[in-house]
């Protein structure tokens, strides 16, 4: 027998806890259904001696221009901190070709949630009847046919039933691994599988230290990079800075990390840092990896090639089917700001609107 809800929605990230949040303050009977052992999706932190946590995921918000976000975050009431920008920054254009620049910051704006991003989920979770969250629960079908979900549950089928179901998840994830019957149209279909998740070819490596020596050489901690493998790297340390951090974004493709040994990345990234910072880089703490091209529950096969630039998710494309039975959320059906965090709200809001 299904066990039934009001409103099933599929996916823990950011967008779905919100919808959850929203629909029990509405008193609605609501389910959560998350194949990952955890909640919050795409935002992630890695913790470091149980004092620490880092973003291995989302990182920056920018309040003056995320209406929603800054107003979560102040409902919820979490701080908030301006990441760390002054000093040089460095460009490198070869090994042997290091510029350094004054002012040039890409970061001005860019402020961090004290505690991580998973502090936002952490705080969110905690508003929200927690048995109504399954957690180990991958869902595989939707049959309108009785609004019916069939999922695997620790090895196990299990079948739900719904009055509403909100698909608060990448287009691209839903289209490649969930059945649904009847078929959409090809049109959408092939529209859900163009539509790139945002970052989910990326890998992110943080080099956690108990010294911030780059600011003692006037560095901000800011580097580009032409050579790699890091082609992005920015200060990302803690609010509290109990630890400090080189936080980057490897520039190599999804597939020549594939091929790579963690060793032979690691000893690449090091004799990179060396290059920028010196020796002094070299007195690592831990470093925490996290290739989310990896991770089933972010990426598919087609993921594996990024987008170069950051995607226009805008279109006129249905946020409802089955007379608003099947909804979408998740940040990259956001009409305004798809692929962040303020988009992950704007499309949660966006289909409470048709609960
Ligand atoms: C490395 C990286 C850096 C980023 N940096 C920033 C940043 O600095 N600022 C910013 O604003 N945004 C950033 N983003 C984007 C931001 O993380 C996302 O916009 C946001 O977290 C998306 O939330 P969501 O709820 O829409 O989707 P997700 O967080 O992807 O949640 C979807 C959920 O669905 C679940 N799921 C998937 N398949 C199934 C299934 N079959 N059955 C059940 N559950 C399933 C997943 O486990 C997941 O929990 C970054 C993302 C990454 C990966």
């Amino acid at each position: 027998m299904a066990e039934h809800h009001s409103v099933i929605i599929v996916g823990a990230g950011l967008s779905g806890l919100y919808c959850a949040w929203q629909l029990q303050q509405r008193q609605q009977d609501v389910i959560i259904l998350d194949s990952r052992d955890r909640t919050g999706g795409r935002i992630l932190c890695a913790d470091y001696n149980n004092t620490c946590r880092f973003d291995m995921g989302p990182a920056w918000i920018w309040p003056h221009l995320q209406p929603r976000l800054q107003q979560l975050i102040s409902q919820l009431k979490l701080n908030v901190f301006k990441q760390f920008t002054a000093g040089d920054l460095l460009y490198e254009k070869s090994p042997s070709a290091i510029e350094r620049y004054s002012d040039q910051s890409s970061h001005g704006y860019s402020y961090r949630i004290a505690g991580g991003c998973q502090s936002l989920i952490d705080a969110l979770q905690s508003t929200i009847d927690t048995p109504c969250i399954q957690l180990n629960t991958h869902v595989q079908s939707i049959n309108q046919k009785g609004l019916s979900i069939d999922a695997q549950h620790d090895g196990k089928k299990v079948t739900y039933s719904a009055d509403k179901i909100i698909l608060a998840l990448p287009p691209r994830i839903t289209q490649q691994n969930i059945t649904i019957e009847p078929g959409l149209s090809k049109h959408i279909i092939e529209t859900w599988r163009a539509i790139p998740t945002w970052m989910s070819g990326h890998s992110k490596m943080v080099f956690i230290y108990a010294e911030p020596f780059w600011r003692d050489q006037n560095l901000s901690g800011e580097v580009f990079s032409h050579h790699g493998p890091l082609a992005e790297i920015y200060d990302g340390s803690p609010a509290d800075e109990k630890y400090y951090a080189l936080t980057s974004f490897v520039g190599l493709s999804a597939q020549q990390r594939q091929q790579m040994k963690r060793d032979q990345l690691v000893a690449a990234c090091m004799a990179q840092l060396k290059r920028l910072f010196g020796d002094e880089s070299q007195r690592i703490l831990d470093i925490k990896i996290k290739d989310w091209s990896q991770d089933k529950n972010t990426a598919t096969a087609i993921d594996l090639t990024s987008p170069a630039q950051h995607p226009h998710y805008a279109d006129d494309m249905p946020r409802g089917f089955w007379d608003n039975k099947l909804i979408l959320a998740g940040s990259e059906v956001a009409r305004e700001h798809g692929g962040y965090l303020e988009g992950a709200l704007e499309s949660a809001d966006e289909a409470l609107s048709l609960c």
